[in-house]
């Protein structure tokens, strides 16, 4: 039995035990043989993931907000314009961060629990050429995906660069940076990626890069300055330290381990298991009678369902009469509806074992606070969805 309820949040999410393990370990030098190849191998992987053989990879001590920072801070430059596709709170962050940096920033953006089609932001990128165009993959805020792949090939030939947050989806949907046409895309260690907190992971192709080396003015972050990480990077994968700020050295360790079984499952296996489990979870949600945030399946995350609470349960009860049923699942985040809807992750390593307890916990949880369920109609829809037609 567990000692502590499942974490069935968007993030951090259970972390399998070799991953965990190598986590634990003693602490290393950076200069350690053992971290110089498990750092260059982490690298050499990254790209693998995202799809982007011809990609620069940082992997950063910091959480998922630094990428976007790091993106920001290197690729804009005071007066520039730049694009936010906004389909919740992790779009309106990525304007206020570029707007620090002094761009431009305009939104495109869609009514809560919808996403912009490819069109409006070919017009929005017409009307105005932004230097740069941000995307979130998966709003973590809403459970809602962007199609970044139909807004890729809208903006291409526009010249502007394409920069995505994979925070929420890279390793649980689909994501190729090199097919798609995408410039820098990011991630975060805690999330699909199955390792704990505490790494920003970013991909910046040749367009990106190239446009970091032809700016007029420095990078006005230190810390997230590529001009310090570059040389960085390129050691560890040449299988040479180097320095700049002391890596993380057991999350690096860690994803190294984490990485592997990734590319190991398979990509196309992984993307295709993340969307089964979205697939089970919105029966079970359906089978409840609860709504969820996303407008149509269409637009639907696959690593994680975003359920709106019936009339008279608040979500933090909810959150915890399901926690005590054995498993942890979040509350609202998006501004407009933050006391309208519960967030359910399953991304990473989650089975149909975990998400069929966390269905059950949700069951029980909903009966705690009077609301009427069938019990087992959740479970039973969602067994059916994950039974091989
Ligand atoms: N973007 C998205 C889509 C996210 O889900 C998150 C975290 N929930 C972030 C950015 C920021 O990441 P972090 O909390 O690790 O800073």
């Amino acid at each position: 039995m567990l000692s502590r309820p499942l974490v069935m949040i968007p993030g951090p999410v259970e972390v399998e035990p070799d991953v965990l393990a190598a986590h634990a370990a003693p602490p290393r030098s950076h200069l350690d043989p053992a971290v110089i190849a498990a750092f260059g191998r982490a690298l050499g992987q990254l790209r693998a993931l995202l799809g982007a053989p011809d990609g620069q990879p940082f992997v950063l001590a910091g959480s998922g907000t630094l990428a976007m920072d790091a993106a920001a801070a290197n690729l804009v430059e005071r007066g520039d314009r730049a694009l936010v596709v906004n389909t919740g709170y992790f779009g309106d962050r990525f304007g206020a961060i570029l707007e620090r940096y002094g761009a431009d920033v305009r939104h495109v953006g869609a009514p809560v629990g919808g996403a912009p089609a490819p069109e409006e932001v070919a017009r929005a990128a017409a009307a105005a050429p932004p230097r740069v165009v941000t995307v979130t993959q998966v709003d973590t805020s809403t459970g809602v995906r962007a199609d970044v792949r139909g807004i890729a090939a809208a903006l291409a030939g526009s010249g502007a660069l394409l920069v995505v947050d994979g925070v929420c989806s890279a390793a649980g949907e689909d994501l190729r940076m090199q097919e798609w046409g995408l410039d820098v895309a990011f991630t975060a260690s805690q999330k699909a990626v199955g390792v704990p907190p505490g790494l920003a992971l970013l991909v910046a192709r040749p367009r990106a890069m190239e446009a970091f080396r032809a700016r007029r003015s420095p990078v006005p972050s230190y810390y997230a300055d590529w001009t310090n990480w570059l040389p960085v990077m390129e050691a560890y994968e040449a299988g040479r330290p180097a320095y700049f700020g002391t890596p993380a050295v057991n999350l690096v360790m860690a994803l190294d381990v984490a990485l592997a079984g990734i590319l190991r499952e398979g990509l196309d296996a992984r993307v295709a298991r993340h969307a089964a489990l979205a697939r089970a979870c919105r029966a079970a949600v359906r089978a409840l009678g609860l709504g969820q945030v996303p407008l149509s399946d269409a637009v639907a995350a696959h690593t994680m369902t975003a359920p709106r609470v019936p009339p008279g349960v608040e979500p933090a009860a909810l959150c915890a009469r399901v926690r005590d049923g054995g498993a942890v699942i979040a509350g609202g985040l998006h501004p407009a509806i933050r006391n309208a809807y519960v967030r359910i992750g399953h991304m990473g390593g989650t089975t149909p074992g975990e998400l069929l307890a966390t269905l059950g916990a949700l069951e029980s949880g909903l009966a705690a606070c009077g609301h009427a369920v069938e019990p087992g109609a959740a479970l039973a829809a969602a067994a059916r969805a994950l039974s091989p037609a």
